[in-house]
């Protein structure tokens, strides 16, 4: 399509490299474990996995890899009736991930509209495993908005010992219905994020609520500002900023590549606003060395 901008130099990256880098990557032979980072061939992946002691992160995604619903930025398959969930996948990950010896893990999953909680029971129990497991391994889920199957699941999930709850609103209000499938709302997904922390306040849990922004969709900054303060207003502690990259020409096209001043000033932004921490920049994926972040800002 000749209307879309041209790829900028800064979007370009180097190939991961790193002593941190290098045990992760040959310690997970003979895990069997499969990781977005690898397969979704993630830019960030020498950051992530090379990240210091402790706070090296990648990302799992669990019920795989056929999601109920088409949202238009998303390269994931889509299923009315993706196969049965593996009812071992909680066991197996959690023992994989335990001798692992990474410090921070994503569990994310695809939208499983057609499972009757949405798959959060699987979510919780995969979570709950990996504490068992392996108490310091600090956990974060990423999860779907679990729209239609009642406040339990989302309250399954928050209560299950995870450190971070992370659902994102993608974008801005105003550009949601272009942009997400049609079965996803912004309120809806504040609702999620609001849901999480007042269940985890109720049972006395510490979680951290977490959510991420594309930019380069379409919206514009007085957008993001509401947005940023609508986040605030139910209690989301984190936020992360990065540019859309269009996955193939089927899917919608990039608005404009973001300039990375203008991450920094999203990043100043949105700390000014009270979030506890914040990445932002143009590859900056939602998992972006998580670990990391987290552990200077909130163990510290
Ligand atoms: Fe993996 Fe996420 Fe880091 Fe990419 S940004 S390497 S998917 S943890
Ligand atoms: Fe992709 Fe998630 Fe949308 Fe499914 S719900 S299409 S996995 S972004």
């Amino acid at each position: 399509n000749t209307s879309q901008p041209r790829l900028p130099s800064f979007l370009k990256h180097p190939i991961p490299s790193g002593k941190s880098y290098t045990s992760i990557k040959k310690d997970l032979r003979g895990l069997n474990l499969h990781t977005v980072c690898e397969e979704a061939k993630c830019p960030n992946i020498g950051d992530c996995w090379g990240g210091g002691k402790g706070a090296a992160t990648a990302t799992i995604m669990l019920m795989g890899d056929h999601c109920t619903r088409a949202c238009r930025f998303c390269s994931v398959k889509t299923s009315k009736a993706p196969p049965p969930l593996d009812i071992h996948e909680p066991e197996n990950t959690a023992e994989a991930i335990s001798r692992w010896g990474l410090g921070y893990i994503v569990l994310t999953s695809v939208d499983r509209d057609d499972l009757l909680d949405g798959g959060a029971a699987h979510f919780a129990s995969t979570i709950m495993k990996i504490k068992q497991k392996a108490p310091s391994i600090l956990v974060e889920a990423l999860t779907p908005d679990f729209a239609n199957k009642g406040v339990e699941a989302i309250r399954q999930v928050a209560t299950s010992g995870l450190d971070v709850f992370a659902h994102n609103v993608e974008t801005v209000e105003r550009c949601t219905p272009f942009v997400r499938d049609r079965r996803a709302g912004f309120e809806q997904s504040l609702a999620v994020l609001k849901e999480a922390k007042r269940a985890a306040d109720e049972a006395g849990k510490d979680l951290l609520t977490k959510t991420s922004i594309m930019l380069g969709v379409g919206e514009e900054g007085h957008e993001i500002e509401e947005t940023l303060k609508r986040l605030r207003e139910n209690d989301v502690d984190v936020v992360t900023f990065g540019q859309y990259m269009r996955p193939t020409k089927g899917h919608m096209k990039v608005h404009r590549y973001v300039l990375p001043a203008e991450f920094d000033h999203w990043k100043e932004v949105a700390e000014g606003m009270g979030f506890l921490y914040v990445a932002s920049g143009p590859l900056v994926r939602s998992s972006y060395k998580a670990g990391e972040f987290f552990i200077e800002n909130v163990l510290k």
